[in-house]
């Protein structure tokens, strides 16, 4: 890092016209590296339950999933700690419980997996429940939702593991729960999500690829997966205006928040925080310390009247060289 960007990670991630936009971490491994940042970001806006989980021989019991869950949200506190429940499937597979499917990325994964399996999503839930006791900054994320229903049967099983803690004398609060916006039907559903959970979050890798209709690990149609992609953008600012309407803060934790451009379009369009692998915080501080929100926004009401994905890379670079 320049002197310059590394002096500037220490103040306020916050634009010139004084509009803060919080910056938090995804973290999956490697706790301590990440904790270092502690006092440069607003929290874990993802932490992947599944990353520990690929490194085990089988499934974590309840004892050692609390150690690690508890290792997070005490390394982070007081600040807050979105747990994604385990989001398998797709390209996530474990070695020890393998899926074949012809279209694994249409198939079964994450919540679907674990809705199918509650007694495994039980031992999660509840291990998350005991490491968050007297911390108070664990929130549950659910990742690929369909249907409002599953919301329902997911927060039942959470508010089952809250009662059988209590049993055991284990009293614990209900954490906010929130959904991983990443199937396109979620953008029709705002309203009877916002109805069951307190917070949003985009997964805008997985976005993408349902919108586009495009593989996010193929390299044969790589050329073809654009975050930037019109329609993509244009579902973000729809779905940043529907979260705003409902009064559900709305987060992004994909790839496009790690992006200097991408992260001033997604403040623009109104999201409340941005989530982005630690690597990338530095430069999307700087970018946002030096454009104005007023320009970020004229820039957004610029792209998105624009109708290819090489207009608005194009666009955005030209702009983002005038900011440099
Ligand atoms: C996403 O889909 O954008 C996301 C953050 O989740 P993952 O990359 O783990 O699927
Ligand atoms: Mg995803």
């Amino acid at each position: 890092l320049s002197e310059l960007l590394e002096y500037e990670q220490d103040l306020p991630s916050e634009t010139p016209d004084e509009h803060a936009m919080p910056l938090m971490v995804n973290t999956g491994l490697a706790v301590e590296a990440t904790a270092q940042l502690k006092n440069r970001i607003s929290g874990v806006g993802l932490y992947r339950t599944e990353v520990p989980f690929m490194i085990t021989e089988r499934f974590p019991g309840e004892k050692e999933q609390t150690r690690l869950y508890r290792e997070q949200l005490e390394s982070f506190s007081p600040l807050p700690v979105v747990m994604r429940t385990l989001d398998i499937g797709g390209d996530k597979d474990l070695p020890y419980f393998p899926i074949d499917e012809a279209n694994p990325f249409l198939g079964w994964r994450g919540m679907r997996v674990t809705l199918d399996h509650p007694e495994v999503l039980m031992v999660q839930l509840r291990a998350m429940l005991r490491a968050s006791r007297e911390l108070d900054n664990l929130y549950v994320l659910l990742p690929m939702i369909t249907n409002v229903e599953e919301v329902d049967e997911a927060l039942k099983l959470l508010d089952r593991a809250i009662i059988e803690l209590g049993e055991e004398g284990v009293r614990v609060e209900r954490p906010p729960v929130g959904v991983m916006v990443e199937v396109p039907a979620t953008i029709y559903q705002m309203d009877a999500l916002a109805e069951r959970v307190d917070f949003f979050s985009v997964g805008s890798n997985d976005l993408t690829q349902y919108l586009l209709a495009v593989d996010r690990n193929n390299p044969r149609v790589s050329g073809l997966y654009d975050a930037l992609h019109p329609a993509v953008l244009s579902a973000l600012d729809e779905l940043s205006r529907d979260a705003r309407r409902l009064g559900r803060p709305i987060s992004l934790c994909g790839e496009l928040a790690g992006d200097p451009g991408g992260a001033l379009l997604l403040m623009a369009m109104g999201f409340t925080s941005l989530s982005m692998n630690a690597p990338s915080l530095p430069k999307v501080r700087a970018a946002i310390r030096r454009v104005t929100l007023a320009d970020a926004q004229q820039l957004l009401n610029e792209v998105l009247r624009l109708a290819t994905p090489t207009q608005v890379h194009q666009h955005l670079e030209a702009r983002m060289d005038e900011w440099q």
